[in-house]
């Protein structure tokens, strides 16, 4: 079979995988989970022919996956593909480029250049900050820090990236106490140490209480919330970020989702202030819908980024906003270009149409299981609804059930000690029927399980 055959084998399987994701099990079955030990096979001396490997991908894997690109997912806020993104990751895939500087890939640059000015425009963020695309809110986080460390020990007169972190002045770091375990891991990664990260009292829906706030200096990273991850909530910027900046910190907002709010006429005075921050990270591929893995990491001083992540060598130097100056990889896949298809096709009002779109359907969803009995624990300001059955046995007995229904799917988590389950709305497929079946389903099962 030559190339363009077997491109065509896999795109004809991609299409029917698409056009069954409704009808498919949210998540799979045991038997579809059982059959995976097909693929368990001794690695072949003679290799095998490429459609064969295709064929036994799709017919092993396709039935064991989860159908998170379909409208019944509701975990995670892992959002699906919108078709435009999906359709420019396989071109660009075809076009294998190395997106890691204007001299690996001319499009890529402006691609990503371009997909950068978008975002700021859309975010309504510092429009000279640098927009870095990395492989996640993980990678794009760590880097963010890495960078607000630099930077406050530059200004003490210590340069952490000749001369590192043994005597250097000590970085005291803050976090909402319900700060995502991402940026904890960022911070663990770059030698912060957990237990010495102050830890923010917070209030009952997950924000930092302002006036509980430990003391900031002009040696302290304070890291806020755009998005709660159980709740959706939103760190009061408007009130912490000024005193923050008036006492010399560097302000970093963890937005995985959260930030498309801002992208929101309806939602965006959840972010107010939150452009007076210094970094700034999001998904694309949550609430935006584009593929995995895209993000960004979004720094208001593009030196402070640059001179922590530069990787310019003698056979490959670029200008500082080249994206291997800014990001953590070297070789890199063009990550903005997705997000570059998905912004343009949606424009400014697809983005807020989205968005709102999910913020309506989480307040139906709460406000029909509210009446059904169940114990609804948050505002739902934005797309995360966070429930409770009668009690702890029945909350885990509610998760179970919809999670073996086949039908729809969410996840459970851990609120204030008690076990409680998360719905997350942030699929363009998830429509009012899709909705109706799930509060139908949780109806039926009940507040007592
Ligand atoms: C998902 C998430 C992250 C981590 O993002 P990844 O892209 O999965 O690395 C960080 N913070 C919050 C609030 C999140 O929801």
């Amino acid at each position: 079979m030559d190339e363009l055959e077997i491109l065509q084998e896999a795109d004809r399987r991609a299409q029917a995988y698409v056009e069954g994701i409704e009808n498919r099990r949210v998540f799979p079955g045991a038997a579809e989970c059982a059959a995976l030990s097909g693929f368990s096979e001794d690695l072949p001396d003679m290799g095998v022919p490429a459609v064969n490997t295709v064929k036994l991908m799709d017919e092993l894997g396709s039935p064991a996956t989860v159908a998170s690109n379909g409208p019944n997912y509701f975990g995670f806020v892992i959002g699906a593909s919108l078709p435009v993104a999906a359709a420019a990751e396989r071109l660009a895939l075809a076009w294998d480029q190395c997106a890691s500087t204007q001299d690996g890939s001319p499009v890529a640059d402006v691609l990503e250049k371009q997909a950068g000015r978008w975002l700021l425009d859309i975010l309504d963020l510092p429009r000279e900050s640098a927009v870095a695309f990395g492989t996640s809110a993980t990678a794009c986080g760590l880097s963010c820090l890495a960078a607000a460390r630099a930077a406050l020990l530059d200004r003490m007169g210590w340069d952490v990236v000749n001369d590192g972190l043994m005597g250097a002045p000590e970085i005291k770091v803050i976090v909402p106490a319900s700060t995502h375990v991402t940026v904890r891991k960022a911070l663990q990664i770059l030698g912060f140490g957990w237990a010495r990260v102050l830890k923010a009292p917070v209030d009952g829906q997950g924000r930092i209480l302002p006036d509980q706030l430990p003391p900031i200096d002009s040696q302290t990273i304070l890291v806020l919330q755009a998005g709660e991850v159980n709740t959706g909530e939103f760190d009061l910027f408007e009130e912490i970020i000024p005193q923050a900046k008036a006492a010399g910190a560097w302000v970093h907002v963890d937005g995985a989702f959260g930030l498309w709010a801002r992208a929101a006429p309806a939602l965006r005075n959840l972010t107010n202030g939150i452009e007076g921050a210094d970094s700034w990270t999001s998904d694309g591929h949550k609430w935006l819908n584009t593929p995995y893995d895209g993000a960004m990491a979004i720094c208001r001083d593009p030196q402070a980024l640059a001179r922590v992540m530069n990787s310019d060598a003698a056979y490959s130097s670029a200008s500082a906003d080249a994206q291997k100056n800014l990001t953590l990889e070297f070789s890199r896949r063009a990550r903005g270009i997705p997000i570059w298809a998905a912004l343009r096709t949606l424009g400014r009002n697809g983005v807020a149409e989205m968005v709102e779109t999910h913020h309506s359907q989480a307040q139906r969803i709460a406000a029909a299981l509210s009446e059904a009995g169940f114990d609804v624990l948050n505002r739902v300001v934005l797309n995360q609804v966070l429930v409770r059955g009668v009690n702890d046995v029945a909350t885990q007995s509610i998760l179970k059930q919809v999670q073996d229904s086949g039908t729809s799917w969410f996840g459970g988590s851990v609120w204030q000690d008690r076990p409680a389950f998360r719905i997350s709305l942030s699929s363009f497929r998830t429509q009012k029927h899709h909705v109706d079946r799930l509060i139908a389903l949780m109806q039926r099962i009940g507040p007592a399980g």
